[in-house]
């Protein structure tokens, strides 16, 4: 089971279309995959085609002892993945975490008890560097950065891996930042490919090959509670996320014939 959380503490960057799409896509071809929504916005749970208005429990009751993930998880509507969900809920659990025992290991625990249930596991964390960012990053084996290729984009990039490396100092080994991926790409932008190529520069193979287009469909899917890989698979989004899931079965592959 890969354990991959999908963080930027900046909003609107792409977290839970990348997190919603991969788990789609992953699915899609044949991983058992889950999504785990850490916002409390609930919008990854909603692009998944979960209503979290109608949650009997979510993330929350997990991370408090409430409930077992077995209750909370519920299974995409719309695609062949499962979801643990999350709403508004969610965030009086910051407060509430901060006095409890391992508050940083609530998330890897649940997720351990189902350490056969699932191929990838993918975290799609809040925009800050939270309790439930740090509970994310506890629980994960790797990062997958999302990024827009504008002239801020490295600015704040730098208070992520410090936070990474802190936590791979001090609460999890495993950590390690999978890579940066580069998104609502506009081709045509002269900017965009200045600011890529810093990226392949500085970065390396850190930087997944596949590059996610700017493309309105990818921004319809979730009113539809459908992820965008499925709304409309001939669209050049779509298509995008579905060769990043093959980039990150081909990583994990990878690494087990090296291992
Ligand atoms: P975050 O989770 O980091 O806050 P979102 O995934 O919610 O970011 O994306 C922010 C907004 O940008 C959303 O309205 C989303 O639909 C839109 N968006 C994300 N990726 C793309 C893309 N590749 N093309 C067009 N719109 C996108
Ligand atoms: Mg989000």
């Amino acid at each position: 089971m890969h354990i991959f959380a999908i963080a930027n503490q900046k909003g609107g960057v792409g977290k839970t279309t990348t997190a919603v799409n991969l788990a789609a896509a992953l699915a899609a071809s044949g991983q058992r995959t889950l999504l785990v929504d850490l916002d409390p916005q609930g919008n990854a749970t909603m692009g998944a085609g979960v209503d979290k208005r109608s949650l009997e429990s979510s993330v929350y009751q997990v991370l408090l002892h409430l409930a077992t993930l077995e209750r909370a998880r519920v299974a995409s509507p719309s695609g062949k993945f499962d979801v643990l969900p999350a709403n508004r809920d969610l965030a009086g659990a910051e407060v509430e975490l901060v006095d409890l025992e391992l508050r940083e290991m609530r998330l890897k625990a649940a997720l351990a008890a189902h350490r056969g249930d699932y191929d990838f596991v993918l975290i799609d964390c809040p925009p800050s560097l939270s309790m439930l960012t740090l509970n994310g990053l506890c629980a994960a084996h790797g990062v997958i950065i999302p990024m827009q290729c504008e002239y801020y984009a490295l600015e704040g990039l730098s208070d992520l891996v410090n936070t990474i490396k802190k936590v791979h100092a001090n609460l999890n080994r495993d950590l390690k930042i999978i890579g940066l991926l580069r998104v609502m790409f506009d081709p045509r932008s002269t900017l965009s490919n200045q600011v890529s190529a810093q990226l392949e520069q500085h970065f390396g193979d850190k930087v997944f090959k596949t590059l996610v287009p700017r493309n309105v469909r990818l921004a319809e899917a979730p009113s539809y509670g459908i992820p965008g890989v499925l709304f409309d698979r001939a669209a050049k989004g779509a298509q995008a996320y579905m060769a990043f899931a093959q980039e990150m079965i081909e990583r994990v592959n990878s690494w087990k014939e090296t291992t």
